[in-house]
């Protein structure tokens, strides 16, 4: 039943290609861009560019968070194992490298190997119970888009951080980063224009669909809040084939039995307790305005900035961080595709990762190595 209902859904967009193309010109073409790196996973795992039909071509966008976490952030975490503090990190961040080796260092994986104190958690949580335990002075690396920010937020807000541990917040937001993906590739003349955007379904469950509204309204495009099955995200092209045929640009939620227009106001609410919005740097890219959480003032004891001298990146200080010859930056930004960049699996691969993008199951890179290319 699945493969007939993919089937009508090719042939559904297929058609409205066709239409376009009686209205626009017999050569128009378009893009679509999957802000997720789970939906990316879903793309290239299930063969989805292949059904496409030419002339529409599905780009990534900036949807994994370990790719863009600034590199200055994970060569602090470096030197503080190394100093003797215990670092708290998801297991995808271990081996992420760091552009200015610390001592020779330059992940958090070869930091542990030098004895640095490195742990991997599974959430803050778990850093929570474990620093309880050990009374170790230590550092949770809050890396994440605005799914992980609940949780700190919950932690935060509650008094639950006991005083040894202290939180970095890395956390990103990710409708700004759409805006300047957007913003970039409309200004790339000689290419197809990006249409229609595949907004991230776990985020949306957070933010609302709303969230996504200045993002249509601004660049005029519709926007498709997505499930993560290939049917969805079918499905998802299918609807934005339709408003472009109709002169739509709304926002419309696919994945109906997770995420509501308005999401979770609660959550929301007790984000916006805990943390305030800033502008933050992107790997690779630089810095985004108010794309970034900061914990409040009111929560500073918990927080690893003061508490480790972290200080703030400014935009005057940032260096591109992105190792020599790497096209992550662009792969993030959906210019370039993975197999544009000359190391993808030569010098680049999952088990011995060159760039940032290749870390993470969430990396376009990682997720085009590992299931064969994006065809
Ligand atoms: Fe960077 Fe590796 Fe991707 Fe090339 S293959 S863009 S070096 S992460």
């Amino acid at each position: 039943a699945n493969l007939q209902l993919a089937n009508t859904l090719r042939n559904y967009i297929s058609r409205k290609l066709e239409e376009l193309r009686k209205r626009e010109g017999s050569d128009f073409s378009l893009k679509i861009m999957d802000f997720c790196g789970t939906h990316e996973w879903t793309i290239v795992h299930f063969g989805l560019r292949s059904l496409m039909p030419k002339g529409i071509e599905l780009v990534a966008g900036p949807g994994c968070p370990v790719c863009v976490t600034p590199s200055y952030y994970i060569e602090q975490a470096i030197r503080l194992s190394l100093e003797g503090i215990t670092i708290y990190t998801y297991g995808d961040t271990f081996k992420l490298p760091a552009i200015n080796p610390v001592d020779g260092v330059s992940s958090l994986e070869e930091a542990r190997a030098r004895g640095g104190r490195v742990k991997l958690a599974l959430s803050l949580m778990d850093a929570i119970r474990d620093a309880k335990a050990t009374g170790k002075d230590s550092l949770f690396l809050g890396i994440g888009f605005e799914t992980v920010a609940p949780g700190y937020a919950r932690a935060l807000v509650a008094d639950m951080l006991p005083p040894n541990l202290k939180l970095l917040s890395l956390v990103k937001l990710t409708p700004p980063a759409m805006f300047y993906s957007l913003d970039i590739l409309r200004d790339k003349p000689t290419d197809a224009p990006v249409m229609g955007v595949i907004a991230p379904g776990h985020v949306s469950t957070v933010t609302g669909a709303k969230a996504w509204v200045p993002v249509a309204e601004h660049f005029g495009i519709p926007v498709v809040v997505s499930g993560f099955e290939p049917i969805d995200v079918l499905s998802s092209i299918a609807e934005i084939m339709r408003q472009l045929v109709n002169r739509e640009a709304s926002v419309k939620i696919e994945y109906t039995r997770a995420v509501t227009w308005q999401g979770d106001l609660k959550t929301q609410a007790m984000i916006h307790r805990a943390f305030e919005v800033a502008d933050d740097a992107w790997r690779g890219i630089g810095f985004i305005p108010l794309s970034g959480l900061r914990i409040r003032e009111k929560y500073s004891k918990n927080d690893a900035r003061e508490a480790y001298g972290i200080r703030e990146l400014t935009p005057a200080e940032w260096k591109k961080d992105t190792p020599p010859g790497c096209r992550c930056a662009e792969v993030t930004l959906g210019k370039a595709k993975p197999t544009d960049c000359p190391m993808f699996m030569k010098k680049c691969t999952p088990e011995k990762p060159y760039g940032p993008c290749m870390v993470s199951i969430e990396g376009t890179c990682a997720v085009w190595a590992r299931f064969g290319g994006g065809g």
